[in-house]
């Protein structure tokens, strides 16, 4: 009789990719995948710790499973990834029903649990969370979704300790998977259709196993024929040498955009979040990436109102982003978390309505500083990987360029997965409009 489960996920790409590792490692115990949460026999929520709101949603999403469980007391949910690590305490107590609660270092266990969470007869639920400084999932069968992009988790954990992120204590300490088991990997999406990798790390730049570091395994990746783009993320700016600089440039099919998370303008906010690096050495990077690779496109990430952050922190911010003019950045209100470093020693001291305040004004900029950047693109001819139809607009079709900016062309004599010459024709601060050429 087939079995079927049904995993939704939240959070970041890594979770994306793990959710294709669980499918994986049930489908070869002859699990099937179930079209919706009411169809299956088993629920997982995959799911994300890294903010309060991401928990809460959570929370909302398994009150409403209450009652498929009130219907089908048999169905097994299941709460996985980096919140059933660090609540699973909270998670059985204000969701009780829950029958399995799984850490991401322990998915080999996860056919096991779930069927020894079918057992009608236990009252408890079923936790294991325990961290492996070890596991990479090395030769676990993934079970990829189809489509032209997909990603190949590289580097799992995070020994960086910056203090108010809750990762390397819900994740555990860095490892990477061997050079050869993703060059297997990759070879395998290539013939299953992949055109675009992504390779997934914390801080993917540190990447270093065998031997081998981050530019090396770039470069074998880049070997693989039938893929059209490598992409990474995210890269650490300690870790990111000019010797992988240097390799970035000597290879054409590694997409020529660099996502490097600078959290704070501040030297002084910096050193207190435990970086590792000041504005000034940042900055200095920032310099290097223009001279060596002068094509690539930018973005980061910002934290506001961090604790202690003044009004001169924050403008320190404001201008490092005026002088970078990233092409994008992901832009976040400071949210304590419980266990961190942050949470213990330091009070969440700047309040909300000035967080908020600070953070309109720096999407603001960034609003600004993108759409001069998209426009500076109309007029230009660029390579874009098809992906498929916009889903705005499904007469049109919606692709990248190699700079990752997302770009909408015509209808057109190609498909997705090809590769498209197009002339920009027209920008908004987040898309560009092409027309293909000949
Ligand atoms: S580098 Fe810092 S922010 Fe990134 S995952 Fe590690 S601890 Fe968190």
């Amino acid at each position: 009789m087939d079995r079927s489960v049904f995993i939704e996920t939240y959070g970041c790409q890594m979770n994306e990719a793990d959710s294709e590792l669980m499918f994986g490692l049930l489908r070869h115990r002859g699990w099937t995948v179930a079209g919706s949460a009411d169809e299956a026999d088993v629920v997982l929520l995959n799911t994300c710790a890294v903010r309060e709101r991401a928990e809460e949603r959570v929370f909302g999403r398994l009150g409403w499973l209450k009652s498929l469980k009130d219907r089908r007391p048999e169905v097994v949910l299941g709460v996985a990834g980096c919140m059933a690590e660090r609540m699973r305490g909270q998670i059985v107590e204000r969701a009780p029903y829950v029958d399995l609660v799984i850490g991401p270092d322990a998915y080999r266990r996860l056919p096991d649990l779930v069927d020894a969470a079918q057992d009608t007869d236990r009252t408890d639920a079923l936790i294991d969370v325990r961290l492996d400084k070890r596991e990479t999932y090395a030769d676990a069968e993934i079970d990829r979704v189809p489509g032209i992009s997909g990603w190949i988790t590289v580097q799992r954990g995070c020994d960086k300790f910056c203090t108010f992120c809750i990762v390397p204590f819900v994740r555990g300490r860095e490892r990477s998977l061997p050079p050869e088991e993703v060059v297997a990997q990759a070879q395998a999406m290539a013939s299953e259709g992949f055109r675009e990798v992504t390779l997934l790390g914390q801080t993917v730049s540190s990447y270093y196993e065998r031997g081998h570091d981050f530019a090396d395994l770039l470069s074998a990746v880049h070997a693989v024929e039938g893929l059209h783009r490598i992409r990474y993320t995210s890269p650490y700016p300690n870790d990111f040498s000019d010797r992988l600089l240097e390799r970035l440039g000597s290879l054409p099919r590694v997409g020529r955009h660099i996502h490097l998370p600078v959290q704070s303008g501040s030297t002084r906010l910096l050193r207190d979040m435990k970086r590792g690096y000041t504005a000034e050495a940042y900055r200095g990077l920032i310099d290097r990436v223009r001279r060596i690779l002068p094509a690539f496109a930018l973005s980061t990430d910002i934290i506001v109102g961090y604790p202690g952050e003044t009004e001169d922190d924050f403008e320190a911010t404001l201008q490092l982003m005026r002088d970078v003019r990233f092409d994008s950045a992901f832009m976040f209100r400071y949210s304590e978390r419980d266990g961190t470093h942050a949470a213990r020693n330091k009070p969440d001291d700047v309040p909300d309505e000035v967080k908020r305040e600070r953070l309109q004004r720096l999407i603001a900029l960034q609003e600004g500083i993108s759409k001069v950047r998209y426009g500076e693109m109309v007029g230009r001819t660029v390579e874009v990987l098809v992906q498929g139809p916009s889903r705005r607009d499904p007469s049109r079709f919606i692709g990248r360029t190699s700079c990752f900016r997302t770009t909408i062309l015509p209808e057109g004599d190609f498909a997705p997965g090809d590769l498209v010459r197009a002339r920009v024709v027209a920008a908004t601060s987040h898309t560009l409009f092409g027309e293909v050429t000949a």
